[in-house]
């Protein structure tokens, strides 16, 4: 199967495809719950403290409890126990924005997480790489932004839409993109006005060959519409 149908995008809602993507969602309250950093490695408490912004702190906290909890429920360990490890960037090959993985216990799922902010999303799929991006849908100077991350066909499909739906549509756009990035493991320096996601197509096949990656056509999809959120999530494509 190559693309995701409406059928089962209504399953994204059991977060779960047929294909085996799980999918979670988690929002911060705004404050750390009980046990929450106990769950953390050094590491993540180390970045917990390093936020100046107490709020942004608590988001992060919560998010990566929430996805050490969600992969211990699929690994049937427990969520303190999960190590994580950083693949190379297959740009740059530094491992800090590399892809993530899990080290600890030894697995074959993978999974990719994406904040934006209270909001979190974790999907994750045993033996498939897997991209999600989230956004806020948010007021933007999307004119100004457009130019350097959006394809040339994209741009026109945005001037077709009503200006006041500009804004998500863009975001659709940047999400999907974000998504074949991560799956990929290209990192942040990834060419985004070279990588057409058809926005006027639910779901899209989208090529993006990066050095190191034997992967180069990515199916691309959204997830369900939450209030005031868009995200989407990219697989390899099965051709
Ligand atoms: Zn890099």
């Amino acid at each position: 199967m190559n693309n995701f149908s409406s059928d089962l995008l209504q399953q994204f809602d059991r977060d779960e495809t047929p294909d085996g993507v799980v999918i979670r969602y988690g929002r911060s309250t705004g404050r750390v719950a009980p046990g929450d950093l106990d769950l953390l490695s050094s590491e993540e408490r180390g970045r917990v403290a390093a936020f100046r912004d107490p709020l942004r702190s608590v988001h992060f906290a919560t998010a990566h409890a929430g996805v050490r909890r969600c992969l211990a429920g699929i690994l049937g360990c427990d969520p303190a126990e999960i190590r994580f490890g950083r693949h190379p960037c297959a740009g740059c090959g530094r491992a800090r924005h590399g892809r993530p993985y899990i080290d600890r216990p030894r697995t074959r799922w993978e999974f990719s997480l994406s904040r934006s902010g209270p909001h979190w999303v974790c999907a994750a799929a045993e033996g498939v790489r897997v991209g999600v991006d989230l956004e806020r849908v948010r007021p933007m100077d999307v004119s100004s932004l457009a130019p350097g991350v959006l394809s040339a066909g994209e741009r026109r499909h945005l001037g077709e839409v009503p200006p006041e739906f500009r804004p998500a549509e863009f975001l659709r756009c940047w999400t999907r993109k974000e998504a074949v990035v991560k799956a990929s493991g290209i990192g942040i320096e990834a060419e985004l006005g070279a990588i057409d996601v058809t926005p006027g197509q639910d779901c899209a096949e989208v090529n993006h060959k990066v050095p190191g990656c034997e992967f180069g056509s990515w199916s691309v999809t959204d997830l369900p519409a939450r209030a005031d959120l868009i995200s989407a999530i990219a697989v390899p494509a099965r051709s």
